[in-house]
């Protein structure tokens, strides 16, 4: 592995807040302009993998393969049809991954171990974590250098997050001393909703310059494009939201040259 690989991991235990469409416009952001980007799609429900055009049938190998298997890293990596960005898809066997690694020593570091010993050389590796605190998301936490947390823009937003933090705390004073929020996005914000507004202030409010200044509105774009296998970057540049999450992409360069300077 390259020591200028900087792994992210994308967590938040509530399902539906736009993790899995960050991480494919995002990692597609990231590739646009000049990133090699691996996405590693941890969800047994495997958005991530559809979202980038993989057919369950071509996904023959997958990060199961990493987790319980003997699979390198790279024997794994499929290529997806924007340039520079690739993904280790998911398989349901993922739903597996608890019960047949729980007895062993390197379990939370199954992943991390894999990335290390690839030599892969992506300058990104974006992990799509499922909606859960289990062993997957632990996996990614240890493996990652900073944890990007989606949340949407509705009145249960911070619901939840204390315990998100906690876990990163708990994965930093144990197993990996080096993770750092690196930033919560707020997503599916509209503002015509007053209550929107008010999440927004109250999320900045509690979490102050965590949050990035990037907002990734609600845009029916986005949320067509993963039935034609695209990233929304590729289905309609021009959309807000795809806009939205290309200032994402340099605002996250940005925050991980400062995290690497540090
Ligand atoms: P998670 O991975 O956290 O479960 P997803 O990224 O799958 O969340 O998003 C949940 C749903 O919301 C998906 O159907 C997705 O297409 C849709 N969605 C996500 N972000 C947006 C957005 N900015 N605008 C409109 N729909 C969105
Ligand atoms: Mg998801």
């Amino acid at each position: 592995m390259t020591k200028e690989t900087r792994i992210i991991t994308l967590a938040n235990q509530k399902g539906g807040v736009g993790k899995t469409t960050t991480a494919i416009n995002l990692g597609t952001a990231l590739a646009a302009i000049g990133e090699r980007v691996l996405i590693v799609d941890l969800d047994p429900q495997g958005n991530a993998s559809t979202g980038l055009g993989i057919e369950r049938s071509e996904r023959v190998v997958s990060a199961y393969d990493v987790l319980v298997g003997d699979k390198q890293l790279t024997e794994t990596v499929v290529h997806t049809a924007v340039p520079d960005l690739d993904v280790v898809p998911s398989t349901m066997d993922l739903l597996g991954v608890e019960m047949e690694i729980a007895g062993s020593a390197d379990r939370v570091l199954r992943l991390r171990n894999a990335i290390r010993d690839g030599n892969h050389g992506y300058d990104y590796i974006l992990i799509d974590c499922p909606p859960s605190l289990n062993l997957l998301t632990l996996n990614a936490m240890a493996a990652a250098d900073s944890v990007l947390v989606p949340l949407q823009c509705e009145f249960f937003a911070l619901e939840g997050l204390s315990q998100l933090l906690q876990t990163v705390e708990q994965v930093r004073s144990s197993i990996n001393p080096r993770l750092e929020i690196q930033g919560i996005v707020l997503t599916m914000f509209d503002g015509r909703n007053n209550l929107a507004n008010q999440v927004v202030a109250d999320v900045r409010a509690h979490m102050g310059d965590k949050v990035y200044k990037t907002i990734i509105p609600r845009n029916v774009r986005i949320s067509e494009a993963p039935s034609h296998g695209k990233p929304a970057i590729l289905y309609d540049l021009k959309c807000s939201g795809s806009q939205a999450y290309l200032q994402l992409a340099s605002e996250v360069i940005r925050r991980e040259r400062q995290l690497k300077a540090a």
